[in-house]
C-alpha cells in the first residue's frame, strides 16, 4: 500500500513557489552551523507572545489571570518559568519554536524538510477554502505546517527531534506533517539517533486532506516499527492537547511516554464519548494524571524538568 512508503506523499506535498518563503527556523532558534549565539527561550517566548495576531499562550498585559487557579500573576514571571504559572503550575501553551529553545541546547537545532509544503489535493472548503486557510495559518504562526522536525542536542546528546504546534490548524497531521515525521524517523534509524517527538495536536488527522491524512498514521507508524526493530529509543512527550489520529498513531508508540501535567490526552473528546455510551465519565477522564494511573503513560514531567528528564532517559537506556 502506498501509504507505507514514506516518500509516496513527497511529490504531492512539495509545491512550487506559490507559498510564502520558509521561515528560517535556524536563525530564529539560533543555529549551530554558523556559530551565531542562540536566542534564549525567554526572548523567543516574548517575541512569540508579542505577535499581534496571537490568541493563545500567555495573554497580553503586565498581569494576567491564570486559567488554572484564577490568580493574577505577573506575566514576566510566567514567561521566565517557561510559561508555567508560579502559583499553581498551570502549563500555558508554548509554540513549536519556543519549545525548540526550551528543550534543545542553544543554537543546535538544524531543521529538516522545511521545503515540504502543504497543498490542497481535494479542493477542500469548510468555513473557508483550505488553500486560503493554509496561507493564513502560515502567516499567523510563522510555521510552514504544524510540525517542526530536525536534529539537535539535548545536554550534548544528539537527537532527532520533532514538535507539533497546536496553533497551526490545531496541530493536525496532514500529508506534510506525516511525511516530515516519517523522514525524521528514517533519519533517526539510519543515523542511530534517539528520537524525541513532542505532540501538541488537538486536531488529530487533518480532515481537510481526507484519507491522505489518515494514511499518515500508517506511514509514520510503519517507520517507527522499523526504527524499533533497529533498536532505536523513541521518547514521546504528550502536551495539552494530544487527541485523535495523532494520539492514535505515533504519539502513543513511544518506548517511553511522558506527559505534561493536566494535559488533555485521548482519541474522541469527552462530550462525544459521553453522548455515545450514555454514562457519566470518571473524574479527571483523559487527563495526564488519570492516564498515568491507568498505565497509558509512563511519567508526568513538569516543563521545567523536561529537558533533564529526557537526557536522563537517554543515558539510562544507553543511547
Ligand atoms: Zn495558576
Amino acid at each position: 500500500m502506498a501509504s507505507v512508503d514514506s516518500h509516496s506523499e513527497s511529490a504531492r506535498a512539495t509545491t512550487s513557489g506559490d507559498h510564502p518563503p520558509a521561515v528560517d527556523v535556524a536563525s530564529r532558534g539560533g543555529s549551530a552551523a554558523n556559530g551565531t549565539p542562540s536566542v534564549t527561550a525567554e526572548a523567543i517566548g516574548e517575541a512569540v507572545l508579542n505577535q499581534p495576531q496571537k490568541k493563545r499562550g500567555v495573554p497580553e498585559g503586565l498581569w494576567l489571570k491564570c486559567p488554572g487557579c484564577n490568580a493574577s500573576v505577573y506575566r514576566k514571571e510566567v514567561i521566565s518559568r517557561l510559561n508555567v504559572c508560579p502559583k499553581c503550575d498551570y502549563h500555558f501553551y508554548v509554540s513549536a519554536i519556543e519549545r525548540v529553545a526550551q528543550v534543545l541546547d542553544d543554537g543546535t537545532f538544524e531543521p529538516m524538510n522545511e521545503h515540504l509544503r502543504p497543498t490542497d489535493p481535494l479542493g477542500f472548503s469548510d468555513r473557508r477554502p483550505y488553500a486560503q486557510r493554509l496561507v493564513a495559518e502560515q502567516k499567523r504562526t510563522g510555521l510552514t505546517d504544524a510540525v517542526l522536525t530536525g536534529t539537535g542536542m539535548i545536554r550534548a546528546r544528539r537527537v532527532a527531534f520533532a514538535v507539533t504546534d497546536s496553533a497551526f490548524i490545531m496541530g493536525s497531521m496532514g500529508s506534510v506533517v506525516g511525511e516530515r515525521l516519517a523522514r525524521l524517523v528514517e533519519h533517526a534509524t539510519t543515523q542511530n539517533l534517539a528520537l524525541i517527538i513532542i505532540s501538541g495536536s488537538g486536531g488529530g488527522a487533518r480532515m481537510h486532506e481526507g484519507i491522505l491524512s489518515l494514511m499518515q498514521m500508517a506511514k509514520v507508524s510503519a517507520a517507527l516499527a522499523r526504527y524499533h526493530a533497529a533498536g532505536g529509543l523513541f521518547i514521546s512527550v504528550l502536551t495539552n492537547p494530544t487527541m485523535g489520529g495523532v494520539a492514535a498513531s505515533f504519539a502513543s508508540l513511544g518506548d517511553l511516554v511522558f506527559a505534561e501535567p493536566k494535559a488533555l490526552i485521548g482519541f474522541a473528546g469527552p462530550r462525544t464519548i459521553k453522548a455515545t455510551i450514555g454514562i457519566e465519565l470518571p473524574e479527571g477522564f483523559q487527563t495526564s494524571e488519570f492516564l498515568l494511573e491507568h498505565g497509558y503513560i509512563d511519567r508526568i514531567v513538569a516543563r521545567q524538568h523536561l529537558k533533564s528528564e529526557i537526557a536522563r532517559a537517554i543515558d539510562y537506556c544507553g543511547k
